[in-house]
């Protein structure tokens, strides 16, 4: 009889999430938001990685306040966080009050209607306030924050625990809009005497620490990817991904390789087949030749077997993608992975050879993965 774990073990790739990683991660940010202290932003199941996992280890290293987008992500991690803070960055519509009020979730209010409708059916449940200083997205003008400031008949329906506003290039420590954020934020902080605030996304915590705020609010740093461009990655890396190899053939110099035949061999190749492809989240835009990226970014994806490096060949397809090995040695091939995110291919070079970002690569995961959490104690 065929058991759960026999078919764990034939999934297509192996991902492994390294729970005291994250743990390591967050203290590090912790310290560095320092008078301030570091909440977690475990949105979208933890930036892709387990919000069942991640949260409870967060808890027991001393995280008191956790941030996602939606009510329903902030009502499943409620049983892993009981006494914690959990803020909704979508803030309060008509149809969340319920859910927010019934799992002591703060919504993140972030327009004058949403202030309103707090203010009406919030019963006096705390919440906080976004207050949009140059990105454009969510959060009341600073102008508005300031005359809801000044009026005193809304304010005594409102319980204001938390005041935040976001960074748009954080990430480019030396745009100017960084410290016009920084500034304009100021002001509208100021108006509300000592409300707890925040502003630091993960960029913003290794370029300038909590910038006088008591939070901040790292996301992609805990989950070990870059977050500020051009700066060695001070992060210990999380995630691992290794992907069974199905079968390894023989081509000879001219014939082609996967689909619309883009890639021709130029010598006898050895192919390994890999057990992944853009159904997993391996992106297609990260194939060899044969998509338009790669007149922009030169390099598709690589995989490692055996510390030996092995390029992609064509196209990544739906659940297959193929690699070279002809210069791999026999004996790493026996192990059977390849690995695809991994010591010898950071997360970040994945994401840069299809063209996007960390955060997108580990959002995209998919479910097709053996997830193991090998340091489930996170501590
Ligand atoms: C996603 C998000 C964060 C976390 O950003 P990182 O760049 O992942 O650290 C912080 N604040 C807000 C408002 C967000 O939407």
């Amino acid at each position: 009889m065929s058991t759960d774990s026999d078919c764990a073990e034939l999934a297509g790739g192996r991902l492994d999430i390294d729970l005291a990683a994250i743990v390591a991660n967050w203290r590090d940010l912790d310290r560095r938001s320092r008078p301030g202290r570091a909440a977690a932003v475990v949105k979208a199941d933890a930036y892709g990685l387990g919000a069942a996992r991640v949260v409870p280890a967060l808890v027991a290293a001393g995280c008191e306040t956790f941030f996602v987008a939606l009510p329903a992500e902030g009502a499943a991690i409620r049983p892993h966080a009981a006494g914690a803070r959990i803020f909704v960055l979508e803030g309060a519509h008509a149809g969340s009050v319920g859910v927010l009020r019934g799992h002591g979730l703060i919504p993140a209010l972030a327009s004058m209607d949403q202030v309103r409708l707090w203010a009406e059916k919030g019963g006096g449940a705390p919440c906080a306030l976004q207050v949009d200083t140059g990105m454009n997205r969510l959060g009341l003008d600073v102008d508005e924050a300031v005359r809801l400031a000044g009026d005193g008949g809304l304010c005594a329906r409102l319980t204001i625990v938390h005041l935040m506003s976001h960074f748009a290039c954080a990430d480019e420590p030396d745009d100017p809009l960084n410290r016009r954020q920084v500034e304009t934020f100021r002001q509208a902080v100021a108006a509300f005497g000592d409300v707890e605030s925040s502003l630091s996304n993960s960029a913003g915590v290794l370029g300038g620490g909590a910038f006088g705020h008591a939070i901040t609010r790292p996301g992609i740093a805990l989950y070990g990817g870059e977050a500020v461009n051009g700066l060695a990655n001070p992060m210990r890396p999380v995630v691992r991904l290794d992907a069974r190899i199905v079968q390894v053939r023989s081509a000879r110099a001219g014939e082609t390789v996967s689909y619309g035949a883009a890639h021709r061999l130029s010598r006898d190749s050895r192919i390994a087949i890999a057990s992944v492809g853009y159904a997993d989240g391996y992106p297609r835009s990260g194939s060899g030749a044969g998509v338009p990226l790669r007149d922009a970014v030169g390099e598709g994806h690589a995989g490692f077997v055996g510390g030996h490096r092995a390029p992609l060949l064509g196209r990544v397809t739906m659940d297959l993608t193929c690699f070279d090995v002809t210069d791999v040695p026999e004996e790493a091939l026996a192990g059977g992975r390849i690995e695809l995110i991994g010591p010898n291919r950071p997360l970040d070079d994945v994401a840069r050879a299809c063209g996007t970002i960390g955060y997108e690569i580990l959002t995209g995961l998919g479910p097709r993965y053996r997830r193991r959490y090998p340091n489930e104690s996170g501590h």
